[in-house]
């Protein structure tokens, strides 16, 4: 799925609603605290958990409003269009930023990629790209709701489309746990039990393969320019989670397979380009800075990322 400025705030009726949950739909702790509200008629608001410290809905839209809304947003004309200029303004350099940490665990003859919830795989094929001249062999698997099954050569990248995990894992066959690097990028976030998810990806990966993820974590921002009245859109529906670095280092302490170590944890890159957006790209710099000096107690970062590598043993 893409990134969270081409989402936009729908009303849910009671119908597209579950019922609320009185534990963290995460850790299962009932210490929540009830933050802003995200909609009214019916009340949905955000909730953090005093446990694992994931903000989240305090009701989860069903499967059937979800598609509902995918559906509609798939039909967006820019989905359409210029797929690089959708989640990053500089991809390559995601793609550089990513592969400067995980390059010394990609050690094998073949290179093995899949990308979760990843839309065509803009940031993925650029990844691909950075190492397909190094004459490995090099095969890409895409999952997202948005694809139909279908293969692909992309200039020597074997290229396999999924739209769910489901369907990828009914062709892995005997070859389950084979990636290299597996990306979750802007999408876990989406997921009403992104746990499930992360389990399955861990999975998935060889023995010293390694997990990527970026996800959101907007709400202290949200909750800053709140007190000079300005409001930012949480982009509910889509945006179910807020997943920010206490929450990543409770999941990979308390939650996570014990296979899992996590190797990088930091704010998330800017996601525009001075060249494409001055401004915004200027304040997302301005705000990620001070975490440098400020480490966990700074929480203005708007994003998180984490590399987790699963052990050899
Ligand atoms: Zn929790």
């Amino acid at each position: 799925m893409k990134a969270g400025f081409y989402h936009s705030t729908k009303h849910l009726t009671e119908e597209q609603l579950h019922a609320a949950s009185a534990e963290c739909v995460i850790c299962g702790s009932r210490e929540l605290k009830r933050l802003s509200d995200l909609q009214k008629n019916p009340s949905v608001f955000l909730l953090r958990c005093e446990t694992c410290s994931c903000i989240s809905a305090s009701r989860l839209p069903t499967q059937a409003a979800l598609n509902a809304y995918y559906a509609t947003y798939y039909d967006h004309e820019v989905f359409e269009t210029a797929e690089e200029a959708v989640t990053f303004h500089d991809i390559e350099s995601f793609a550089k930023r990513i592969s400067k940490v995980v390059e010394p665990y990609l050690n094998g003859r073949t290179l093995n990629i899949l990308d979760f919830g990843g839309g065509s795989g803009a940031l993925s094929k650029r990844f691909c790209k950075l190492h397909a001249n190094k004459g490995k062999k090099t095969e890409l698997d895409l999952v997202d709701y948005s694809l139909a099954r279908r293969s692909y050569d992309l200039q020597g990248i074997a290229v396999s489309e999924y739209a769910t995990i489901e369907d990828l894992l009914k062709n892995l066959n005997n070859e389950k746990s084979k990636y290299d690097l597996v990306l979750a990028s802007a999408v876990l976030e989406h997921l009403p039990n992104p746990t499930e998810a992360l389990r399955q990806l861990s999975r998935l990966l060889r023995k010293g393969g390694v997990l990527y993820i970026r996800t959101p974590t907007v709400y202290p921002i949200m909750h800053t320019l709140s007190k000079v009245n300005v409001s930012v859109d949480f982009t509910f529906p889509a945006h179910i989670h807020d997943m920010g670095e206490e929450f990543w280092r409770y999941y990979f302490t308390e939650l996570a397979p014990h296979s899992m170590r996590v190797i990088v944890s930091r704010p998330s890159p800017v996601e525009t380009s001075f060249r494409g957006s001055f401004f915004r790209t200027l304040a997302a710099h301005v705000l990620k800075f001070p975490w440098r000096l400020l480490g966990k107690h700074y929480t203005l970062v708007g994003g998180w990322e984490v590399f987790a590598r699963k052990s050899q043993d």
